[in-house]
């Protein structure tokens, strides 16, 4: 395994990376993205064992439902770049087990992959929302045909990819990008049913950076998002050579949706975790404020922090039974039940503009305009912004300063933005979530139950492709 002094020295490999219209020469000592630097090396020590066969517990694959939920606080405290190789690390088991019947060359490449990936102890960023064009008309009738990611030529030793890969969390950071198709294929589409593991430093990738990262060179009202940043990089693959070996699907387009599928499940449950997560912190900070405010005991804001209260305990029971009920392969991998998965994190992400719209609600108007730490400091000033951000006695002036802070933080800032957007397309929009919910349910069941109910005999027809598995 790496210790993070080993992983940054892994990042001087050449890689083609920007940020704000110049090439990152050094990403260590970059202001805003060694700081996330940084939070991975962190991750690596914290996980770090000696000897060659050790390796880091949150990278190997769940046997059982007990393991999966093993996995959950592991998650919440690992850096977002852990989190996604562990994701695409069971994105590419959940592929292998599911093509391994019709191309077994294939599954057999994945699970060396993984197998070396896990022993390497490196990290990999999943890449598959394409640039996509004009959304409304399939990859090879767009007017660019690099709109989807495709093979553009091959040689008996490998393909040349070309295209870009949009969104992609924390890809400058990774040693491996992972890359597959964005949504089915069919025929005709043969050369965008490509699926392949990239090294980030291969000639031809370049990668552009965003970042949330707050600017300010004192971060102290910035309680989350000083801690937990993570650019956002817009990859594109300017003909990159892959070789056969690092190929995991090439041209079969009937199986290019397995990958996306796969994907989503894995990336879904990271969401649904994540948001059971948010939603007690969102609560918590509810609660607290209203108390600071001293208006925890008036009916309207017990009955929002207790709507609230209800949004979390039903996200939180979704994901149990994502876990309690998953399903196992053949070859005795544990995946999160697809619809509890789907369902749950759909019902999180849609119903999180309510969590915030109470907490802004309950908190008021300082969230946005509480002066900062640095205020409190400032002889002049100090002493009257403590007093006048108190609410009483028992209320210190700092203390419920911080609490605006962090609310702003967390849920009206340029973090904050950044998760109401997560929330929502991460994983696909709320659309992918509703079709995948609607193909697990039983559909024609429900229809059995009420016919039965309202007394209707006589039978009725079946609804085709209802609680169909993926
Ligand atoms: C912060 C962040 C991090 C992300 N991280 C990753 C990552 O690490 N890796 C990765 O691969 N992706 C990542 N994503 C991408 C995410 O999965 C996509 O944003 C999401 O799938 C939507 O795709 P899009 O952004 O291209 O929007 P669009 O596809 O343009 O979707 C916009 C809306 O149009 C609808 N729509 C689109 N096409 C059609 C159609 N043909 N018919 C009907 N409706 C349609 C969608 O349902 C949606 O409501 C990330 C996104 C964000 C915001």
């Amino acid at each position: 395994m790496l210790t993070g002094e080993q992983y940054k020295k892994s990042l001087n490999d050449g890689r083609a990376t920007f940020f704000e219209g110049h090439r990152i020469n050094d990403l260590i000592a970059h202001p805003v993205l060694g700081q996330s630097v940084d939070q991975v090396a962190k991750g690596y020590d914290r996980w770090h064992r000696p000897g060659k066969d050790a390796r880091n517990p949150l990278m190997s694959v769940p046997r059982s439902a007990d393991e999966l939920r093993e996995r959950i606080p592991m998650q919440h405290g690992a850096d977002i770049l852990a989190l996604v190789t562990y994701q695409s690390l069971m994105t590419l088991t959940t592929a292998a087990a599911r093509i391994g019947g019709a191309l077994p060359e294939f599954a057999r490449r994945i699970r060396a992959y993984v197998e070396n990936a896990q022993l390497n102890d490196i990290r990999i960023v999943e890449c598959i929302t394409d640039a996509k064009g004009d959304r409304s008309l399939p990859p090879a009738q767009q007017d660019d045909p690099d709109a989807y990611t495709h093979v553009v030529s091959r040689t008996d030793k490998g393909v040349v990819i070309r295209g870009a890969k949009l969104h992609i969390t924390a890809a400058s950071l990774a040693h491996e990008l992972m890359v597959i198709p964005t949504k089915a294929m069919h025929k005709g589409e043969e050369s965008y049913a490509i699926a392949c593991v990239v090294p980030v430093n291969a000639p031809g990738v370049k990668i552009v950076n965003t970042s949330y990262a707050p600017r300010l060179e004192d971060v102290r009202s910035f309680p989350f998002s000083s801690r937990i940043h993570m650019p956002e990089g817009f990859v594109i693959f300017d003909d990159v050579f892959v070789p056969n070996e690092r190929v995991m699907l090439d041209g079969q387009t009937e199986h290019a949706a397995v990958f996306a599928h796969s994907l989503g499940l894995w990336e879904r449950l990271g969401g649904l975790s994540d948001m059971a997560e948010q939603a007690d912190q969102l609560v918590g900070l509810a609660q607290l404020i209203a108390e600071a405010n001293g208006l925890a005991g008036v009916s309207h804001v017990r009955e929002k922090i207790s709507e609230m209260i209800i949004h979390a305990t039903l996200v939180r029971a979704a994901l149990e039974a994502a876990l309690g009920n998953c399903e196992m392969s053949a070859d005795g991998t544990a995946f999160p039940n697809e619809l509890f998965t789907n369902a749950g994190k759909y019902h999180a992400a849609a119903n999180y503009n309510m969590m915030v719209r109470h907490l802004h609600d309950v908190a008021g108007g300082s969230i946005l305009t509480a002066p900062a730490i640095s205020d409190l400091e400032n002889e002049s000033t100090g002493q009257l912004v403590r007093k006048y951000m108190s609410t009483g006695k028992g209320v210190d002036g700092e203390y419920r300063l911080r609490l605006f802070h962090a609310i702003r933080d967390l849920t009206a800032d340029a973090y904050g933005g950044w998760r109401q957007v997560t929330n929502v397309q991460a994983g696909g929009g709320l659309y992918a979530q509703r079709i995948v919910t609607r193909r697990h349910y039983d559909l024609n069941g429900a229809k059995r139950k009420a016919l039965e109910a309202a007394g209707i005999g006589g039978g009725h027809p079946e609804t085709p492709g209802a609680g169909r598995k993926a």
